[in-house]
């Protein structure tokens, strides 16, 4: 059927349902209507679909309302609408086309189906896509089904959004494979964007407050898994920490369980920038991946924020040690080594702090030694050569070291590679049993020194950095 006019209808109820099955029209226009529900598969409207304000009021396993596989030239809006059906999804939009955006704000809809309160599975939306401020409640299945979804623009699921679930299988949200061309939103919003259609329904909460509040999504399932962004791509990620977990004193906040494995995304928000991402893929998503710490690490890096991204490598690097069955004991050690004093190698600075560490060390070392008289000063060995007199071996002198010379021997114990000629100026004496004791404190400094270079140059070049 087509039509060369379009049909308003305004503050009407109908007996029984709308069915416009592959029907061609203009412009379809219900405001405030009451019908059992509205079927329309492969509807094309050149114009704009509104459905503001609708009631639906039948219980049909097909869905309150149907538009699988419409064709929308402008704008779909069913902003206000109450689309409650305990026997189907509240709509289902499976491979739609709009053309502009698709609005479904301040609605709600309480349904039970296990294939989603709203399914948008393949569907292309070429503007935004409003879910703000809307309240969906599934108690057999996801909330929102939307795997394969493009978005041209940003789809909001802020501002006092709610979605509660029971799902076993599928997240609350599951927006796997998702693209999204502009901003994914679960916070408060970032502007005024006007009142939307007048009937909205009733809510007890203060809308005001409502509207600053990031979305609150639940799933009542065991599984807990409440947001799958699985191979999804957007290109601004707007996530608060309340969204999934704010820790509290290092305790966890949230049970929910988040998917986030080859999730693409250009940059984070300001709220999004938060230091629980590290906690969040430790405790909150599974399976553990390296892909989302090297990912968000290679964001943060190209947004100037280079040692939080240092962080989250370290991180990842703890991450991967605790998620690792076959440890031995020896690669326990060498990761807590490498963690304690060269961050996995994104902070080899560290072991030259150990390095000045050990020349402090040793400096008390020898300026205790030279107190308590076990040092000396060595008498070189000359050899005169002209006039065929060698002098060797000549005894050890009680000649008190200078204090420049004890100074010589310290960085000659500690710092590797590098000679100052302390030792032939200055050393321990040979005899006594605190001189011995010296002499292995000085032997152990030197490996000390040793190591902590070692571990410099491991780390500087970049040896055991995996990323
Ligand atoms: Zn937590």
């Amino acid at each position: 059927m087509r039509t060369q006019v379009g049909l308003h209808l305004n503050r009407c109820v109908l007996q029984g349902p709308i069915f416009a099955h592959n029907a061609w029209v203009p412009w379809l226009e219900l405001f405030d209507c009451r019908i059992p529900f509205f079927h329309a598969d492969r509807i094309r409207v050149d114009g704009t679909l509104y459905l503001r304000g609708l009631g639906t009021t039948s219980n049909t396993a097909d869905s309150a309302v149907r538009l699988v596989g419409a064709r929308i030239g402008r704008n779909l809006e069913l902003d206000g609408a109450c689309l409650d059906n305990p026997e189907g999804p509240a709509l289902h939009a499976e491979g739609i086309h709009v053309g502009r955006a698709l609005r479904f704000r301040h609605a709600r809809a309480t349904v039970s189906c296990d294939t989603g309160a709203v399914q948008l599975v393949n569907a292309r939306v070429r503007g935004d896509l409003w879910l703000d401020g809307t309240t969906l409640t599934n108690g057999h299945g996801p909330v929102l089904n939307a795997e394969g979804l493009h978005v041209g623009g940003s789809l909001l699921l802020c501002s006092g959004f709610e979605a509660v679930a029971k799902s076993k299988e599928l997240a609350t949200i599951h927006l796997m494979s998702a693209r999204v061309g502009s901003r994914l939103d679960l916070g408060v919003g970032r502007r005024f964007t006007g009142k939307s259609f007048g009937s909205e329904p009733e809510d007890p909460e203060d809308p005001e407050k409502r509207a600053r509040r990031p979305a609150k999504i639940v799933n009542t399932d065991p599984s807990a898994v409440t947001l799958d962004l699985r191979c999804a791509t957007v290109n601004e990620l707007r996530i608060p920490p309340e969204t999934v977990c704010r820790p509290v004193n290092g305790r966890c906040t949230s049970t929910s369980t988040v998917v986030l494995a080859e999730l693409e995304y250009g940059r984070l928000s300001r709220e999004s920038a938060h230091p629980y991402w590290p906690h969040w893929f430790s405790v909150h998503a599974r399976p553990f991946e390296a892909q989302p710490y090297q990912h968000l690490a290679a964001v943060l890096r190209n947004t100037g924020r280079a040692t939080e991204a240092r962080e989250v490598l370290i991180a990842l690097e703890d991450e991967r040690h605790q998620t690792n069955e076959s440890a031995t004991r020896g690669s326990r050690i060498w990761h807590w080594v490498k963690k304690r004093f060269i961050g996995h190698g994104y902070r080899p600075g560290r072991a030259l702090v150990g390095l000045a560490g050990v020349f402090v060390v040793a400096l008390a070392l020898t300026w205790a030694a030279s107190s308590a008289d076990v040092v000396h000063r060595s008498v070189p060995r000359v050899q005169n050569v002209s006039s065929a007199v060698v002098v060797e071996d000549l005894p050890d002198t009680d000649f008190p070291c200078r204090f420049a010379d004890t100074i010589r021997l310290a960085a000659d114990l500690s710092v590797p590679l590098i000679s100052t000629g302390g030792r032939s100026r200055c050393d321990f004496k040979a005899d006594g049993g605190w001189a011995m004791a010296a002499t292995i404190a000085g032997l152990l400094l030197q490996i000390l020194g040793w190591a902590f270079a070692t571990l410099f140059v491991v780390g500087f070049t970049g040896v055991v950095r995996r990323f």
